[in-house]
């Protein structure tokens, strides 16, 4: 299987069955963000006790590229501490510039790399990553 065809599945897994979408209840952080380039729209939640989020949760409604980076966003940074989280948040864009960086970190995030490659996508694939530092700036 060549790598690309490996990436499009994983992306399309992501897309079709979606790690943490729904909601939470009770004292969360909530961030609502659009994309309007593409029509994409997420809800990011959070719950963040002592530095950590313990909990994460996304809705929304948009293209693939959006909402399996949502879904694989939430899979890395559930259980994370605030600072690794804005870590995995900065190696994804550089990732998305196309810069030379560890991504080893990014797990299956590492399958939108090729979307660096169509800047009219970088914004969807980013989408869910604004949210998140959005919501981490609010706490
Ligand atoms: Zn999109």
């Amino acid at each position: 299987m060549q790598l690309d065809e490996l990436y499009r599945q994983v992306i399309m897994d992501h897309y079709q069955r979606p790690r943490n979408k729904g909601r939470l209840d009770g004292d969360v952080i909530e961030i609502q963000l659009k994309n309007p380039s593409c029509c994409d729209e997420v809800v990011l939640q959070l719950d963040v006790d002592d530095g950590i989020i313990r909990d994460v949760r996304f809705n929304g409604v948009g293209c693939s590229i959006s909402m399996a980076s949502a879904s694989m966003m939430t899979e890395a940074v559930k259980g994370a501490d605030i600072a690794t989280a804005l870590k995995l948040a900065g190696a994804f864009r550089s990732m998305m510039k196309g810069e030379p960086g560890d991504i080893s970190e990014l797990g299956d995030l590492e399958a939108l790399q090729g979307v660096s490659k169509f800047p009219a996508r970088i914004k969807c694939a980013t989408l869910p990553w604004n949210a998140l530092e959005k919501a981490v700036g609010k706490e």
